[in-house]
């Protein structure tokens, strides 16, 4: 048996996914991480169905943007003209990969700020730039929406990958599993304080993503071994304190794995048939009736007034 925390935990993940949590529970405020570094967009903060999205000061004018969200740079854009990062332009933009919650704004961004440098891994290149055959690899029929490809300008290949923008180093680990050119972000502030971005790095794996779970295992095990301080994660917030986000990223796997998924799908299947078997062994000394449709089972009712 599942515990029921899982079921809830499936429950608030889906709500927030299938945008049952409208825009009036905006929270209305950006947060403050650290100096210089804010989450700016969210389900709550920017809009529907958006991931976090994270801004990060680099040098003195600049910006560079973990995730884009689903359709809202603007809000997005207003959110970061109430932190301490006003004034400065977006220069660098980082999918971390292939989702529509993740990169559907990159467009809009992309006109906003002609300049930005985007930048994403080659394994999830194809699907983020709309080759053929590739939907179902953004999940943006989850959004009922149509992905606006955006340019990207760097691929990531290598692994790890260091970036050096304006004096900002970056460490960019490829993190194949919820998608197969997933990345984590690593960023170390002046006083030492690591900070990981890992978007999704909860699932949920699905066969339509290309997820692959014993790929997800030993990239979670990197990112464990990282021993980060704060994790900026893509849905379920931020986590500060090395323990806890240790405990996140071990306990993924058993929230969302593809086969709890399945297991809660096909409950009602499975105990039927468990059902009908028990029954089957009283058939000789009773009268069994099955209904496949509350339809049946009305007009069963209906021909034995006597019943009720
Ligand atoms: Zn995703």
């Amino acid at each position: 048996m599942a515990p029921l925390t899982r079921l809830f935990e499936i429950y608030i993940f889906n709500a927030q996914r299938f945008n049952f949590f409208k825009r009036k529970y905006r929270i209305m405020n950006p947060k403050k991480i650290l100096e210089g570094l804010y989450l700016v967009g969210s389900e709550s903060l920017s809009g529907s169905g958006d991931c976090m999205v994270y801004a990060l000061g680099i040098g003195k004018n600049h910006i560079c943007l973990i995730d884009a969200g689903t359709q809202y740079a603007q809000q997005i854009l207003d959110n970061i003209a109430m932190t301490e990062l006003k004034d400065r332009d977006i220069s660098e933009l980082i999918l971390t990969h292939c989702h529509f919650d993740h990169i559907g704004a990159a467009h809009q961004f992309q006109q906003l700020f002609p300049n930005i440098k985007t930048y994403a891994h080659s394994w999830d290149l194809a699907a983020i730039t709309g080759q053929p055959n590739t939907k179902g690899l953004t999940a943006a029929n989850w959004y009922g929406l149509e992905l606006v490809p955006p340019k990207i300008d760097y691929v990531l290949k290598k692994d790890p990958e260091i970036l050096n923008i304006e004096g900002t180093k970056l460490i960019c680990y490829h993190t194949p599993g919820h998608t197969p050119g997933s990345i984590a972000v690593l960023y170390e502030n002046k006083e030492g304080i690591k900070v990981l971005f890992g978007q999704d790095i909860h699932g949920p794996f699905m066969d339509e993503f290309n997820s692959n779970i014993n790929d997800w295992v030993k990239s979670m095990k990197r990112l464990i071994s990282i021993e980060s301080d704060i994790l900026c994660e893509g849905h379920y917030g931020i986590f500060e304190g090395k323990e806890k986000v240790k405990r996140f990223i071990e306990g993924c796997k058993e929230k969302f794995d593809m086969e709890f998924y399945k297991w809660i799908w096909n409950f009602p299947k499975r105990s039927r048939h468990k059902i009908i078997s028990a029954l089957s062994k009283l058939h000789d000394h009773k009268k069994i009736y099955v209904f496949k449709h509350p339809k049946e089972l009305k007009k069963w009712i209906e021909d034995f007034p006597s019943l009720i």
